[in-house]
């Protein structure tokens, strides 16, 4: 210990996930409060930092250490997601630190709207940067989520530069994000980055809709069905022609 208390945050909750949150079995933080308002966000429940519930770095760790075993096993790891993780920089950094300490594979997902507030250490601590990157086309992402593209193509540019292995992650939304000129610009930044080693792509789907109508919201995409194979496989298509390994 250097001395300082570690830092408590807020969370929304925590889980173990398989297959979505980085590679093999994670346990999962997510993190409360997000600036964005994304069409198809999943984690409405984690939009609101006073909706969460404040814990300590120690606390995590404890829950954490749980599945230690398992996860290490599994080949997995830790993922810090939300929400947005960079919102709450000190906490975020101080868990990916201490995870990193136990010798666990760690993973950052963020929009990367703030990636400015994440320091070159608590990049270091991280194993594996998943980046939502929600559309190329300024206007299609502030209309996915009310916000500007350029922090995040920033942030992803500061990783290639920092060789900070990367996962981008793009949800296909028939009609919203489906346009081929922005999945084309989109695959064209990435394959020019140099440190993305895949591109999942995420089909848009409407499972969250019980959440948002226990919240009292209504689910703004709700008349929207998920992408057909032909359409997944045109934007398959489209990234890998730029050699860019998509799944
Ligand atoms: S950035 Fe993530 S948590 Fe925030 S609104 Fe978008 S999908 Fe939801």
């Amino acid at each position: 210990m250097n001395g300082r208390a570690a830092p408590s945050g807020v969370i929304s909750s925590w889980d173990l996930s398989i297959g979505v949150d980085g590679p093999g079995t994670r346990f999962v933080v997510f993190t409360g409060g997000c600036p964005l308002r994304c069409l198809y966000c999943q984690n409405p429940e984690t939009w609101r930092m006073r909706d969460g519930r404040r814990v300590t770095v120690d606390e995590v760790m404890a829950e954490a250490a749980k599945y230690r075993r398992f996860i290490e096993v599994a080949g997995g790891g830790v993922t810090i997601s939300g929400g947005e993780p960079l919102l709450q920089p000190a906490f975020t950094g101080e868990l990916l630190r201490r995870c990193r300490a136990l010798g666990l594979h760690t993973a950052l997902d963020t929009s990367g709207l703030l990636g400015a507030r994440a320091g070159d250490a608590l990049l270091a601590d991280t194993g594996l940067v998943l980046l939502d990157v929600k559309s190329w086309d300024p206007a299609t992402y502030r209309r996915v989520t009310g916000g500007p593209v350029e922090p995040t193509l920033r942030f992803a540019r500061r990783l290639a530069e920092l060789g900070r292995p990367t996962w981008v992650r793009f949800v296909l939304v028939p009609g919203l994000t489906d346009d081929p000129g922005n999945v084309e610009g989109l695959a064209r930044f990435v394959a020019g980055l140099g440190n993305v080693e895949r591109v999942d792509v995420l089909p848009f789907h409407r499972l969250a809709t019980a959440k948002y109508e226990r919240l009292g919201l209504r689910f703004p995409l709700d008349g929207v069905e998920p992408p057909d194979q032909a359409l997944l496989d045109r934007v398959h298509a489209q990234f890998r022609a730029h050699g860019v390994t998509s799944v």
